[in-house]
């Protein structure tokens, strides 16, 4: 069967680079679109980047098992839908999925065989900056997301690889490895 390869890491610590440069190299891999209840940020594109639901949409998909794993990250719920990932490994094609921690030990326990792998910055002080920098979020959001952060950056010895994002083509090809 296909692989199928979970990213986590904290917010900020640059998973979209990595996960870009790394698709560059193995452009057959397909990345999951998942499921919230956040709003859109400018530029963002539904269907594209997410499926932007309301929370009565989110409860139905729940309700209907229609989420391979599920979870909250600072005020709004992010899911996968399953069917379209079973749709891919089914015909051989390598999946990712960009999800945070909760969701990566979800998907640990429904399809043991997938591979968990954690990025980590070079530092706490790294990680701030990055996420401060790229301006997307306000500071109350900012701070909510260095907190979960350090709960996050707790659970890396869960994982079965950790790739530290010193270098992003390093850390992509090191992914691209478990991809293939
Ligand atoms: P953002 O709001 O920055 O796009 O995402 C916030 C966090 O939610 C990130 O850690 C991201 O990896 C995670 N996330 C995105 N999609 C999913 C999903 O389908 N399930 C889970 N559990 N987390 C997700």
């Amino acid at each position: 069967m296909a692989h199928l390869v979970v990213l986590s890491g904290p917010s900020g610590v640059g998973k979209s680079s990595v996960i870009g440069k790394a698709l560059e190299e193995i452009p057959q891999t397909w990345l999951s679109v998942s499921v919230t209840t956040r709003a859109p940020r400018p530029g963002e594109q539904d269907g594209v980047n997410y499926f932007f639901v309301s929370s009565e949409q989110f409860d139905q998909m729940i309700a209907a098992d229609e989420l391979l794993e599920w979870a909250e990250f600072t005020g709004n719920r992010y899911g996968t839908p399953r069917a379209q990932v079973q749709e891919r490994l089914d015909a051989g094609i390598p999946v990712l999925l960009e999800i945070e921690v909760q969701g990566a030990m979800q998907v640990r326990e429904a399809m043991p065989t997938a591979v968990l792998v954690f990025l980590e910055p070079p530092s706490w002080q790294d990680l701030k900056t990055r996420l401060v920098g790229r301006g997307t979020e306000s500071d109350t959001e900012v701070e909510a997301r260095l907190n979960a952060a350090l709960s996050e950056l707790e659970s890396a010895h869960l994982f079965d690889h950790v790739i530290v994002n010193d270098d992003v083509s390093r850390a992509a090809d090191e992914l691209v490895s478990y991809l293939r």
